[in-house]
């Protein structure tokens, strides 16, 4: 054979040469063509696109190769010249002997084949487990019948040259065979399994019936199996396909390359761009370098599952996206949710105009509103809470924003609230504000919310209303106990001027003559007497009245100290106690009030009596000292007394502190008396470090005070 003949599927077999004219045997040798297994693959693929890609690339191969084979072989055998028609045969009657020989040898074998093949099949028309099988038989004895004509018409074109003959009978031969061979192809598989079958029935013992049927049933039950199997894969794959058409998401699978490999129904639907089986970011371009991009990349890297939103303006429609890693790929789950995102925006819209509603609501109230979260977060301040709490900041921790309300009161109370879910109020001074707030507390969801006001101008007139109470009842207070030295000290002037008077009258009355001398004498002790009277009623007057009102004039030290004392100089005398004033002279006018200052020389006094007529001192004085201390009139007022205690120092100027018997004292003497004196610019102390009790009032002399002094002090003393 020359070389170049031939292929790895067919080779040439023989040739002769005869008058010129030759025929070419060719025979099959080679695999079943590839396509076929290939098509039979494909059928598996349930993916239409790629499997008709596949067969169309197939055929495509195969037209190119039937070309080049036409081109290079078959196209010379119509030439009446091709070179290797002179070769058939050599010439060589031997050659033509054994061709011939081996021709009807084979085309006789061949004939006994089909007889019995023949014998066989109408022998078996009557077995029912055969008869499915009957045209294996028919159709290979028609294959090996035209198997033996074509040989037969071989060695009868030795003789006769009916070719065209032989050409027809080869025709038909060609026609069976394939015929054949495709029926033959199709049923082996089923035929394999049927091997153990078949073999049982031609099994002569006992034991090869058994084997054979054990195999039959093996064999039986795997086929069974696997077909079972076959049916339930398709049932699944049926039902899998149908629930995933149903499904209201567009879901795809896209391999690592970026394929598309399936795109549900819905996926159809609202994707018209997506094609499966062609990249996902051609189908789609406008993703290209959005929020989509990063997330499907991100799951592709790292293989985590990713969720977006998008606007995909193209088809100018919201979707929502999950993305999900799997095997060979990713998954998309996609719904449109334009519907859903105008609703949301409807509503936020709406949420933002009713929260504006309520934000102008709440920022009209007088009140501060501060919502607080769980965790003591800030959520929320009203207008006036962010203008009277500098410090408040909406998002950050309440403690942190208000540290000095740490470790009070307060700071209790909002845990209880927050705890026990139980509103509550309370007043609260915040020292950094130098401000009382009224604070009510609710429990509101995730947390508590507080209403206050700032309260600090009420408490300031209630602190000042219960100052004048007090003041009151320490002024009947005192008026008590002065009363009955003022009977005393009224009765008795008032004696004095009747006395007088009545010797005047009587002396008128009798005609006795009166030198002016005389009446002079008693006019002036009269005059005198009254202006005594006058003062102590003066004193009184003020007692009894309220003074926090009264206008600041410029006073007299002197005239408030000497009225003062006049008053308390009975109950000295009756209590064996000398009363002392040691008063510099030329002291300045004080602009003060004058009945309130004179009060708090009257309570030191009175102190000062009470100290050493209930400690029974050997030592009984006290004394009232006034004096210039820059730019201050100060006023001592020093006892004789056993002095305070340590404990007592630390508590005198607190109200309601005394140690004195009940009804004697109520504790708010020296506590409205430092008061009155800061309301004045001055101060009153306790003096520290002095051998005897002296409490200290400094008063402030005010530099634009008129000139008027008085003339000079007074030492004056009761007993
Ligand atoms: P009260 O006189 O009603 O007790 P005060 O506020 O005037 O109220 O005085 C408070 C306390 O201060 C007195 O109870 C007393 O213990 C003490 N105290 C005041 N002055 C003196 C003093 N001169 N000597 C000793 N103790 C005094």
């Amino acid at each position: 054979m020359p070389p170049g003949w031939g292929n790895e599927n067919c080779s040439l077999t023989s040739f002769r040469l005869r008058d010129g004219r030759g025929w070419l045997c060719w025979r099959h040798v080679g695999h079943s063509p590839s396509w076929l297994a290939d098509d039979l693959s494909i059928s598996g693929v349930r993916d239409r696109a790629g499997k008709v890609k596949k067969v169309v690339g197939i055929s495509g191969l195969g037209v190119v190769f039937a070309a080049v084979v036409w081109r290079s072989r078959v196209s010379s055998l119509f030439s009446a010249n091709y070179l290797p028609h002179r070769f058939c045969y050599l010439a060589q009657p031997g050659l033509i002997w054994t061709n011939t020989l081996s021709d009807s040898l084979i085309a006789l074998a061949y004939g006994l084949l089909v007889v019995c093949l023949l014998w066989i099949a109408v022998r078996l028309r009557r077995v029912p487990p055969f008869q499915e099988y009957l045209w294996i038989f028919l159709s290979f004895a028609v294959f090996i019948a035209a198997c033996a004509a074509t040989h037969l018409m071989e060695v009868v074109t030795v003789w006769w040259p009916v070719y065209p003959l032989s050409a027809a009978v080869k025709v038909l031969c060609a026609g069976a065979a394939i015929l054949t061979a495709i029926l033959f192809g199709r049923a082996t598989p089923a035929l394999a399994a049927k091997i153990p079958w078949v073999m049982n029935a031609l099994s002569t013992t006992q034991q090869e019936r058994d084997e054979a049927r054990a195999a039959l049933l093996a064999s039986e039950k795997i086929l069974a199996e696997r077909m079972r199997a076959d049916v339930e894969i398709a049932a699944a794959n049926a039902r899998m396909n149908h629930i995933l058409d149903s499904s209201r998401e567009a879901i795809l699978k896209i391999g690592t390359d970026w394929i598309v490999s399936y795109g549900n129904l819905r996926a159809t639907e609202i994707l018209p761009d997506l094609v499966v089986g062609s990249d996902f970011w051609g189908c789609f371009p406008a993703l290209a370098g959005t929020q989509a991009e990063r997330c499907i990349r991100r799951t592709m890297d790292e293989h985590t599952p990713t969720n977006y939103e998008i606007f995909y303006e193209p088809y100018g429609e919201w979707y929502g996206v999950s993305v999900f890693p799997t095997p060979g790929g990713v998954s998309l789950f996609c719904s449109p949710i334009t519907a859903q995102k105008k609703l949301e925006e409807q509503l936020q819209r709406e949420r933002a105009e009713a929260f504006e509603q309520i934000n102008s609501v709440m920022d009209s109230t007088a009140e501060g509103i501060v919502k607080l979260g769980h965790d003591w977060s800030i959520l929320y301040g009203n207008r006036v809470a962010r203008e009277i709490l500098p410090d408040l900041v909406v998002g950050k921790s309440y403690w942190e924003c208000f540290p000095a309300v740490k470790g009070t009161a307060s700071e209790h109370m909002l845990r209880q609230v927050m705890e026990k879910r139980k509103d509550a109020e309370w007043e609260n001074f915040y020292e950094p504000y130098h401000e009382w707030y009224a604070v009510h507390t609710y429990p509101t969801a995730g947390g508590v919310s507080l209403f206050f006001i700032p309260i600090t101008r009420r408490k300031n007139l209630e602190a000042q209303l219960e100052t004048e109470r007090m003041l009151r009842e320490k002024r009947i207070e005192a008026l008590s106990i002065m009363a009955g030295g003022l009977a005393h000290e009224i009765s008795n002037p008032l004696a004095i001027i009747h006395g007088t008077a009545s010797d005047l009258q009587r002396m008128a009355l009798s005609g006795l003559p009166m030198s002016p001398d005389e009446v002079l004498k008693a006019s002036e002790s009269i005059v005198n007497t009254s202006d005594r009277a006058h003062r102590i009623l003066r004193g009184l007057k003020g007692f009894g009245r309220e003074a926090g009102k009264d206008p600041m004039e410029y006073a007299s030290v002197y005239e408030i100290i000497d009225q003062a004392i006049e008053m308390q100089e009975a109950r000295f005398e009756r209590h064996q106690v000398a009363l002392r004033t040691e008063l510099a002279p030329e002291l300045p006018l004080v602009l003060c009030r004058e009945t309130q200052i004179g009060q708090i020389v009257t309570n030191l006094v009175n102190n000062s009596l009470d100290a050493i007529t209930q400690q029974d001192c050997p030592e009984r004085w006290v004394s009232v000292e006034a004096s210039r201390s820059g730019d201050n009139v100060q006023i001592d007022v020093v006892d004789s007394g056993l002095g305070i205690d340590e404990e007592s120092r630390k508590r005198l100027m607190e109200p309601f502190f005394t140690t004195k018997t009940r009804g004697l004292g109520m504790g708010v003497g020296l506590s409205l008396s430092r008061a009155i004196a800061n309301e004045h610019g001055g101060s009153l102390e306790l003096c520290q470090g002095m051998t005897h009790t002296c409490f200290r009032l400094l008063l402030p002399i005010n530099s634009s005070e008129p000139g008027s002094l008085m003339a000079t002090g007074v030492v004056h003393e009761t007993h």
